[in-house]
């Protein structure tokens, strides 16, 4: 799209000698707000808080750009130059590998374009992102909007606390809980006071399954609040709503929106992906907002500022159930890799397999690579031919996981993608060949966390099989013991 300057205002235009693409004209100032402007109330409901693709907005050009020039509706760069250099408004990408040009239909030139965000809609150097700045619309709130009866353990209701305290005064506050401490109900009183302080919310989480699974918890405790579910293909994109649960992708399109925003899992991603990311968080809060954190293995940088007191933080280092964490064992296993190119497996390895098949325990395997898994399961079906692999590719994931959960796959062999959001409650865990870089701290603690979920089985055995001990070994198994030291210490163990 071209856009033409006459005293201040833009104009788009189809003749390329007297107009130019909206990255090449310098700060545009949003004209005045004329406060006798009839704007469209619908238009208003769309856009607050948002930034977005004129492809993405059911409305007539003409009509925004009359909104435009009435100061309710602006128009910023998508991609932003700095020299040379372009820069993603939307997701922060700087990085020049990342952009790429096509002959553009909309403004007629060849035109840079950031594939970064691309699945958001493609954002080029001709590109408006169109947000709006007139008055925000009126929530009406019911008086008492909870509807939630559940109770909190010790640990939830002092991390809960601290979430309301951090939410009322606009704070940064990190939420470091371990797996199975029962994070989402810590939320839900910071969620009830910005509710009634008419505060605007956001939840956001990089998987879709969470933002599923949370959006019926929601609706259930706030029946009177209008919740917006947001992911890839979801039908609430133009909802306004004082609650929003969303993939972390979908904060691409906000801005400036959330007095409050939670952010789950933030470690769940590789650091570039990060980096997009924090950007959207940044973006889609308010200037003054309040952001909790929520994980249960902060990355080392976070942790050191934990202990250096930089950063503010609450710790749940008990589960609901009152039992302590697993703590995981090592055991040597040799060359494995080798072993497993003869078609063999370490016999440590079979016989700890073996205990659980006739115990009839369940138990989850993980491997660092899907070729070793796959050359695993032939060998391990000899021994039972129930036994299954998954992977994240795998098309029969969904089922494999509901299959273990009915407890008819006795040994679910897995990839790094069940380290997290799945719950069995009642397996032991084992990593096979825990020495490999994949399996990080975090990604350690994760698989840990797999094991002694539920109430009736607080128990279960966690085996990291290895051909020799790393560093994050090492460091996963003591933040799990220092963990379980900290909730003897409060009393949130019962011992
Ligand atoms: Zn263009
Ligand atoms: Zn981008």
């Amino acid at each position: 799209m071209r856009f033409t300057i006459k005293d201040g205002i833009l104009f788009s235009s189809n003749t390329i000698e007297d107009s130019l693409p909206i990255s090449q004209i310098p700060a545009i100032q949003p004209p005045p707000l004329n406060p006798d402007y009839q704007y469209n109330r619908k238009l208003q409901l769309l856009l607050t808080g948002k930034q977005l693709l004129l492809d993405d907005i059911p409305f007539p050009l003409n009509e925004i750009q009359s909104h435009y020039e009435n100061g309710y509706v602006t128009y910023r760069q998508g991609i932003v130059y700095k020299g040379k250099q372009p820069a993603c408004a939307r997701c922060g990408n700087k990085d020049p590998q990342w952009f790429a040009s096509y002959p553009c239909a909309r403004c007629g030139e060849t035109c840079r374009y950031c594939r970064q965000c691309i699945m958001m809609g493609r954002i080029s150097a001709c590109t408006p992102l169109v947000g709006w700045n007139g008055p925000v619309p009126d929530t009406i709130l019911p008086a008492n909007n909870s509807q939630w009866q559940g109770t909190l353990s010790q640990g939830q209701l002092e991390a809960s606390n601290r979430v309301v305290e951090a939410i009322h005064q606009n704070q940064d506050h990190l939420v470091w809980a371990v797996c199975g401490a029962g994070k989402t109900e810590v939320l839900f009183a910071g969620i009830e006071t910005a509710l009634a302080a008419k505060k605007r919310i956001c939840i956001a989480t990089p998987r879709t399954d969470v933002v599923l699974e949370l959006t019926p918890r929601l609706k259930a405790a706030f029946p009177e609040i209008t919740v917006a579910s947001l992911y890839g293909g979801s039908e609430d994109r133009h909802l306004f709503a004082p609650l929003t649960i969303a993939t972390t992708h979908q904060l691409l399109r906000f801005y400036q929106a959330f007095d409050a925003l939670i952010l789950d899992e933030v470690d769940a991603f590789p650091y570039t992906v990060e980096e997009s990311l924090q950007h959207a968080a940044i973006q889609a809060r308010k200037q003054v907002s309040a952001i909790i954190y929520l994980t249960a293995t902060p990355n080392e940088k976070w942790q050191r500022e934990c202990r250096s007191g930089k950063r503010a933080f609450t710790t749940i280092p008990a589960r609901f159930h009152r039992h302590p964490l697993p703590v995981p064992e090592f055991v040597w296993c040799g060359n494995w890799q080798k072993r497993l190119h003869k078609d063999m497996l370490p016999a440590n390895v079979l016989s700890w397999i073996n205990e659980r098949l006739q115990a009839n325990k369940q138990a989850l395997v993980f491997f660092p690579h899907i070729r070793l898994m796959e050359k695993a399961l032939p060998i391990l079906r000899q021994f039972e031919p129930t036994i299954e692999a998954v992977h994240a590719e795998d098309p029969d994931r969904k089922e494999k996981v509901q299959k273990m959960r009915a407890k008819e796959i006795p040994l679910l062999l897995t990839t790094t993608i069940l380290e997290r959001g799945v719950t069995f409650p009642n397996i032991d865990v084992a990593v096979i060949g825990a020495e490999d870089s994949i399996f990080t701290e975090s990604a350690l603690v994760q698989i840990a966390g797999r094991a002694g979920r539920s109430k009736e089985h607080p128990n279960g055995m966690v085996t990291f099989f290895h051909y020799g001990k790393t560093e994050e070994m090492i460091k996963a198994r003591r933040q799990i013991i220092e963990m379980n030291r900290e909730g003897v210490k409060r009393g949130l163990l019962d011992r």
